[in-house]
């Protein structure tokens, strides 16, 4: 039975440490992580002000290891995806916070790889440990910037692609490329060539590539062997995606294209925000999953049988108090 949908949506949250830049100036570390009650702490802001606390389902301080978060946030969803349930991965943050170290982390190291490398080792151990079970596993991994698709795995990933909607299969995006991957080797090789092709495309477009969200999505097909065989096709897909930095870039003084480009993260980052905390509500009927590509593209993965989980990263200095109480305030009402 599908868990009530406040079960299916987890938020987590984690600050990074003080880096070598902000003990060199001296700042003050604000945040006070209190991970065995799940809460956090955020000190300052107007004189006088009191420290706010918030409560999530879980935090991360600065000292938690990538493995922890892994455990925590997306080893069930990725049992769940192997079971053949949709599951999805946000991390959700200001440009610095840590969203990239959360999701990728340092490739090939077994301490500091995150979220998606961890991932390509549960699902290739879990299809090697399974008897009677034939598995195909398929890859993409495009970016959203600008409310425009492109293709990371494309030999022209400059091409913009459509989203479709197919009667039966739900939506899609029309010519993706999607890769059958046999092993962790070729997973992190795909991994590999799409960031290459992402920074590349950044640099030919003229792009800051934390102004666009990507999405590595990972297809678990299993169809039963043996004397238990149905023929049944499970299909089952995880969605892995590094948001947008969330500052908000019209205190930035930005015009022109830089503007228009602010406009429309902020309205995606708001529109998952909204789409996420219907689901959390659970009592309004309409879900607002058109109001963005990436709501829409994610649909048959947020809400019904599906899993959610939102890791919101802070920084834990003074200078950062406004995006902090920012990115709590937009997790908290995600839970
Ligand atoms: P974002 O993707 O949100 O812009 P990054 O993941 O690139 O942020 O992190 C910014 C910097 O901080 C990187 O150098 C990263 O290695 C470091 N960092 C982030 N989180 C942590 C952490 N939990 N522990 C150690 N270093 C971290
Ligand atoms: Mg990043």
């Amino acid at each position: 039975m599908a868990p009530a949908s406040s079960e299916c949506v987890r938020v987590v949250v984690r600050c990074r440490p003080l880096n070598s830049k902000e003990t060199a100036e001296g700042r003050q570390k604000i945040v006070d992580v209190d991970s065995q009650h799940a809460g956090i702490t955020l000190r300052g802001g107007d004189t006088g002000d009191a420290p706010k606390t918030f409560t999530f389902d879980a935090t991360f301080d600065c000292g938690s290891r990538q493995r922890d978060v892994y455990e925590d946030a997306a080893a069930g969803i990725v049992n769940s995806v192997l079971a053949g349930y949709n599951g999805t991965i946000f991390a959700y943050g200001q440009t610095g916070t840590g969203k990239t170290h959360t999701m990728e982390g340092v490739a090939g190291d077994t301490e500091l790889q995150g979220i998606i490398p961890n991932s390509f080792e549960h699902i290739f151990n879990a299809i090697q440990g399974s008897a009677n079970k034939q598995y195909l596993v398929r890859a993409s991994f495009l970016e959203i910037y600008n409310e425009e698709i492109r293709d990371l795995l494309s030999k022209s990933p400059k091409d913009k692609l459509e989203l479709r909607e197919h009667k039966d299969s739900g939506v899609y995006v029309k010519g993706l490329n999607a890769f059958v991957v046999k092993s962790v080797a070729e997973m992190r090789n795909v991994l590999e060539v799409g960031k290459k092709n992402r920074s590349v495309g950044a640099t030919l477009m003229n792009q800051d590539s934390s102004r666009s969200h990507s999405v590595f999505s990972i297809t678990v097909e299993c169809v039963e062997q043996g004397p238990a065989a149905d023929g049944h096709i499970r299909v089952g897909k995880l969605n892995l995606v590094d948001l947008a930095g969330s500052e908000r870039q019209s205190k930035t003084g930005a015009t022109g294209d830089r503007l228009k480009e602010a406009t429309k993260i902020n309205l995606s980052l708001s529109a998952l925000g909204n789409v996420i905390s219907a689901l959390v509500d659970g009592k309004s009927g309409h879900v607002p999953y058109r109001d963005s590509k990436l709501t829409r593209l994610l649909q048959d993965s947020l809400g019904g049988n599906t899993k959610t989980v939102m890791v919101a990263n802070v920084g834990p200095a003074d200078w950062n108090f406004d995006e902090t109480l920012s990115t709590l305030r937009y997790a908290h009402r995600a839970k």
